[in-house]
């Protein structure tokens, strides 16, 4: 028969393993919900990006656009000027200026033509984007309801959990509470440990087969030559005879 003391000191191993194992979950949302929030930024950085090349680009057209206009007032002015030139040398000069304003609007032209067509792009760059952010907007809100949910959860089960250490600790005797609170002191909360396959699964350490015999009694607190942690055995489930 189990010895009672090992018998409630593993029911409050196995509340506080519970009890750490929902503490983690919970632990573990805030992270994953700035990991979403931080893939949902990168989609509407995505998305500002191309709102921003195409307001550039419809900028830069409307700059051009706005020196076409000068040089063509420019242009217009020279001309007028044409019949009020006195000399050959004058109206050659005039002519050489007229050239030249032209070829700067013909080189704006060019850049505005360039300008227009890059702008078609950025403007399907932006509908394409704004697409894909509408469609991947829907699967973030539902990532984050999931983690909600989970956090909801973790935290119903940590409140159990807590209910449930309560009770193991009042179940476990005084001399064997204190044996066990100084040993998960030491060992990072952890103070009891199964022996399985003739070892401490907490430090791997080999056990003597005598102190293996006795331990699958489960008859007497024990604890591990190496770590100090109170060992306990679990036996195996009966097999199922299948017949022949
Ligand atoms: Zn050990």
């Amino acid at each position: 028969m189990m010895n009672p003391d090992l018998q409630a000191l593993i029911a409050l191993h196995e509340a506080e393993t519970a009890l750490r194992a929902a503490e983690a979950a919970l632990a573990r949302c805030p992270a994953d919900r700035a990991a979403i929030q931080a893939r949902l930024d990168a989609e509407r950085g995505r998305l500002d990006a191309a709102r921003a090349a195409a307001e550039g680009s419809t900028k830069a057209r409307r700059k051009l656009e706005a020196e076409i206009q000068d040089l063509e007032a420019k242009r217009a002015k020279y001309k007028g000027q044409q019949g009020e030139v006195k000399t050959n040398k004058e109206y050659q000069a005039l002519l050489h200026e007229i050239e030249n304003v032209e070829r700067e609007i013909r080189s704006r032209e060019d850049a505005a033509l360039a300008e227009m067509e890059a702008g078609e792009n950025h403007a399907a760059d932006v509908k394409r984007e704004e697409a894909h952010f509408r469609e991947v907007e829907g699967s973030f809100a539902a990532e984050f309801s999931a983690v909600d949910a989970r956090e909801a959860k973790a935290r119903a089960e940590v409140e159990t959990a807590q209910v449930a250490r309560e009770g193991a600790v009042a179940a476990v005797a005084e001399g064997p509470l204190a044996q066990y609170q100084r040993i998960a002191k030491l060992r990072g909360g952890v103070a009891l440990a199964e022996a399985k396959d003739a070892s401490c699964l907490a430090c791997r350490v080999k056990l003597r087969p005598q102190q293996m015999l006795d331990l699958k009694k489960n008859e007497q607190v024990t604890q591990c030559p190496s770590c100090q942690r109170i060992l306990y055995f679990v036996p195996e489930p009966p097999t199922v005879d299948h017949g022949p």
